[in-house]
């Protein structure tokens, strides 16, 4: 191994092994493509993992967007660093407040593309809910996105900026000589319940919780983040595996025939095997309970007798059920199920054990609510879709 060059101006006329095109963002690399990236940019290998370190810290744990703000590293390598690195976020172009506390971020990507990010402030907790897509491949009958085709997946970078964004936002990076786990954090919890099924973009939704799990940056822990999907099968258990966050699966329903309906990869894995691939997933993550999600749909999937299958379907897993009363958008074919009915639905799971809370509806004046998001810019219909509404 050639000895490590001293880090002068002089290596800017190195060769590197940097993608052409323009400077690249480190916001979204994993510590160790940082390191790659450091080192194609004439970074002596031996000191890779400290500048990876330094780097990392200052933008994940400080929150800084500046090379020359980063003054544990010598003048000529931030200059380095800025000649061929940039730290880049998501733009937010709209930012509404709802009367609940509850904000809503619209976010542009490259190409000029939107997605929806809500932040929801609850008593000694805030949750970010991410999107993960700009709109979604699949249809859910119920669901405002599932109305808008896939246009592409978010990067790990778009996804992680989203948390950064919304902590730019809180204020919530520490000054100095503060460390991040001072104070209760704002932003406390993180939801992928957004835009887009992850479990569809599953290695940058992967590389990016890494991200935001790392004790020297973000540093949320595994068990403050919930992906939420539709049911991916084949992905679930790479889940517990490679992210070991928390899982929720929007259930829906407790026969093929209306899960068909309703959330249409059941034709692809059906409840029985979405059931079998749950069972397993808590003993591979060492995790909490399973989120099992029910939207409430007046006279589609709220009787007494879907109760009861239900109690019986998810017999044997650690489980919760979090009740969703249906929130309503513009030419839905659905209608939400009564606040008793809603009531009587959950009594009947609780008694048989399992927490079966009712998910209050957040920013539903600013249509920040879960299932509504879909950006004003992206509106081109799924044909399929009209199919699908039939009930
Ligand atoms: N694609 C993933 C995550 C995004 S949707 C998934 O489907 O799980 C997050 C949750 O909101 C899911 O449980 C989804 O079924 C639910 N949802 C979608 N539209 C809704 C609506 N209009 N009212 C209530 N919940 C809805
Ligand atoms: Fe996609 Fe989830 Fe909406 Fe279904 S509920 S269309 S998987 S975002």
């Amino acid at each position: 191994m050639p000895a490590p060059a001293p880090i002068t101006q002089d290596l800017l006329t190195l060769p590197r092994k940097l993608p052409e095109g323009g400077p690249v963002n480190l916001v979204g690399l994993t510590r160790d493509g940082m390191r790659d990236a450091l080192i194609a940019a004439g970074t002596p290998e031996k000191q890779a993992k400290m500048r990876t370190g330094q780097v990392w810290q200052w933008i994940y744990q400080k929150g800084v967007r500046d090379f020359a703000a980063m003054t544990n590293l010598a003048k000529s390598y931030r200059e380095l660093l800025a000649e061929t690195f940039v730290i880049e976020i998501p733009e937010v172009v709209e930012r509404h407040v709802s009367a609940d506390g509850t904000r809503k971020y619209l976010v542009r990507i490259a190409g000029g593309h939107e997605v929806e990010t809500v932040y929801i402030p609850e008593e000694g907790r805030g949750t970010l809910c991410i999107s993960s897509q700009v709109g979604c491949t699949l249809t859910c009958s119920f669901c405002h996105t599932g109305t808008q085709r896939l246009v592409r997946n978010l990067t790990p970078g778009e996804i992680v900026g989203q948390v950064m964004l919304a902590r730019d936002d809180l204020g919530e990076w520490p000054e100095p000589g503060h460390h991040p786990h001072d104070e209760q954090r704002l932003l406390s919890n993180i939801v992928l319940m957004g835009m887009g099924e992850p479990l569809y973009n599953f290695e940058s939704v992967r590389d990016a919780m890494k991200i935001t799990m790392d004790p020297e940056g973000i540093s949320l822990s595994r068990r403050r983040i919930t992906l939420s999907t539709s049911g991916v099968v084949p992905e679930i258990a790479r889940t517990a595996e490679e992210i070991g966050c928390l899982l929720a699966v929007s259930f829906h329903a407790t026969t093929n025939e209306v899960r068909d309906r309703l959330v249409p990869i059941n034709k692809k894995w059906n409840i029985a095997e979405l059931l079998e691939a749950l069972r397993s997933y808590p003993k591979v993550s060492n995790s909490e309970r399973i989120t099992f999600e029910y939207v409430m749909l007046k006279d589609v999937n709220d009787s007494d007798e879907d109760a009861h299958r239900l109690i019986e379907l998810i017999k044997g897993i650690p489980a919760k059920i979090n009740l969703i009363p249906f929130n309503e958008w513009p030419g839905a074919p659905y209608q939400r199920s009564s606040n008793n009915r809603i009531r009587a639905f959950a009594d009947i799971i609780y008694k048989a054990g399992y927490a079966s809370p009712i998910r209050k509806p957040r920013g539903e004046d600013i249509m920040a609510a879960c299932g509504q998001l879909k950006s004003e810019s992206e509106r081109a219909r799924k044909p399929r879709r009209v199919e699908a509404a039939r009930l």
